[in-house]
C-alpha cells in the first residue's frame, strides 16, 4: 500500500483508505475483518503469495481467489505499488525530487511499474514557453524545479523596474537586460539538470506562431507541450488555439482578469478548444452582446494589467500544474476546461466545462 494512501479502521469496522475529502480515498466494508489485514499485509514485506497466505492463515475460510481479486481492485485504484521496483535514477535525482516523487505517487491513481515512472515521463519532456512574465516566471520556476527535461522560453522584453513586483526571475540588476536572458541564466542556475533555451521575439501572427511550434524547432525535436504566458498580441490565445489544434499540440494557459485567475488545459481532439469555452462563458455569464460584439469589452483590459506577486504567483502555480499533469498524467485530467481561484470569493468554485460546439470556427465541423 502506498504510505501517502494508508489505511485506517472507522469504528464501524470499514476500511478507509486515503483521504475521502482529497477524492482519492475509498471506503470498504469489511464485515468479517480480512480486508483489514490484507492491507496490513500489503506493506512491502510480503509477495502476493505470502500475503494471500497471511490472510487465510487467520480467515481461512476466504478464498484465496477472493484475497487476489481485492488486491488486484487495489491496485487497479492505485493504492499499490510495487516496493521491490527499482530506483532508476541517479542518487542525485533521488534526493533532489525526493519531495516531488511522493506528491505525484500521492495523486496518481493509475498503477504504474514504479513511483518514478511520472518524474521520468516528465524528464523525456520537452515544452514551449511563451512568456517569462509574472506568470511564465513563476511557471518556468516550477516546471525547471521540478525537473522538466527541456524548456525553451521565447519573450520579446526587456526587464523594467514595474516588473518587480511580481516577477520571480529578475532582479534590480536586471534592469534593462533582455527578459529571456535573464530568465535563462536564472533557470539554469536552478537546476543544471534540465537544457534551458531561449530566444528574444514576439509572436506577432499564427505564422510565426507556427514557425516557433515547428516540428524542426525544439533541439530535440518535437515539443509534447506549449504552455502560454504571454497576453500580447490580444489575438496571441486566438492564433496558439489554431496552431495547436493544426498541429495536434497539447497546450495550457494561464493568466488573470483582476481578482480571477485561471488556467486552461485543451488537447487537441480531447473536449472543448479554447474558443468552445470561450464561447460557452460568454453564455453562461449572459453578457448580452450585440452580434460581432467582442466578450473583451464586458471585462476591462488595460494597457497596465493589474497584477501583483500574488495572482502572478497562483496564475503561474496554476499553469504550471496544468503542465505538470498533462506531461505525466498525474492527476488524470480530462481536457478541455479551464479552472482557478477568484480572490473576491476564494470559497466559490471557479471551473468553466463546456462540451465541444459543432459549429466552433476553430475545432467544429464546418469548413475553417
Ligand atoms: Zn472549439
Amino acid at each position: 500500500m502506498k504510505p501517502e494512501h494508508r489505511a485506517y479502521r472507522t469504528v464501524d469496522g470499514h476500511v478507509r483508505i486515503g483521504s475521502v475529502v482529497y477524492g482519492i480515498g475509498a471506503e470498504i466494508a469489511d464485515p468479517e475483518g480480512w480486508v483489514w489485514l490484507l492491507v496490513e499485509a500489503m506493506d512491502g514485506s510480503r509477495d502476493p503469495a505470502a500475503v494471500v497466505a497471511c490472510v487465510r492463515e487467520a480467515h481461512p475460510a476466504v478464498g484465496a481467489d477472493d484475497v487476489r481479486q481485492a488486491m488486484a481492485d487495489l491496485l487497479a485504484a492505485g493504492f499499490v505499488e510495487d516496493a521491490a521496483a527499482p530506483v532508476p535514477v541517479s542518487d542525485r535525482e533521488r534526493e533532489r525530487y525526493s519531495r516531488g516523487v511522493p506528491l505525484l505517487r500521492w495523486m496518481d491513481l493509475g498503477p504504474r511499474a514504479s513511483a518514478w515512472d511520472a518524474q521520468l515521463q516528465l524528464r523525456r519532456a520537452r515544452v514551449l514557453l511563451l512568456g517569462v512574465g509574472g506568470t511564465g516566471g513563476y511557471a518556468a520556476q516550477s516546471l525547471v524545479a521540478s525537473g522538466v527535461g527541456l524548456l525553451h522560453c521565447v519573450d520579446p522584453d526587456v526587464v523594467e523596474l514595474s516588473n518587480l513586483n511580481r516577477q520571480p526571475l529578475y532582479r534590480e540588476a536586471d534592469i534593462g537586460r533582455p527578459k529571456v536572458e535573464a530568465a535563462v541564466s536564472f533557470l539554469r542556475a536552478l537546476n543544471s539538470d534540465v537544457t534551458v533555451t531561449g530566444e528574444r521575439r514576439e509572436a506577432r501572427g499564427a505564422d510565426e506562431l507556427r514557425d516557433l511550434v515547428g516540428p524542426d524547432r525544439s533541439p530535440q525535436g518535437r515539443y509534447d507541450l506549449l504552455v502560454l504566458a504571454a497576453d500580447r498580441p490580444t489575438e496571441l490565445r486566438r492564433w496558439t488555439n489554431r496552431v495547436c489544434l493544426d498541429a495536434g499540440l497539447p497546450w495550457v494557459d494561464a493568466g488573470y482578469r483582476g481578482p480571477l485567475v485561471t488556467a486552461g488545459v485543451y488537447v487537441p481532439g480531447r473536449g472543448a478548444c479554447w474558443e468552445c469555452l470561450r464561447a460557452g462563458e460568454a453564455d453562461r455569464r449572459e453578457l448580452r452582446l450585440a452580434p460581432g460584439q467582442d466578450e473583451e469589452v464586458a471585462s476591462p483590459r488595460l494597457p497596465w494589467n493589474p497584477a501583483s506577486a500574488v495572482t502572478a504567483g497562483l496564475s503561474g502555480g496554476l499553469l504550471a500544474h496544468a503542465a505538470l499533469a498533462l506531461l505525466t498524467g498525474v492527476p488524470a485530467l480530462e481536457p478541455g476546461f479551464r479552472f482557478g481561484v477568484n480572490l473576491m470569493v476564494p470559497g466559490d468554485r471557479v471551473h468553466q466545462r463546456f462540451p465541444r460546439r459543432p459549429d466552433c470556427p476553430a475545432c467544429g465541423d464546418g469548413p475553417r
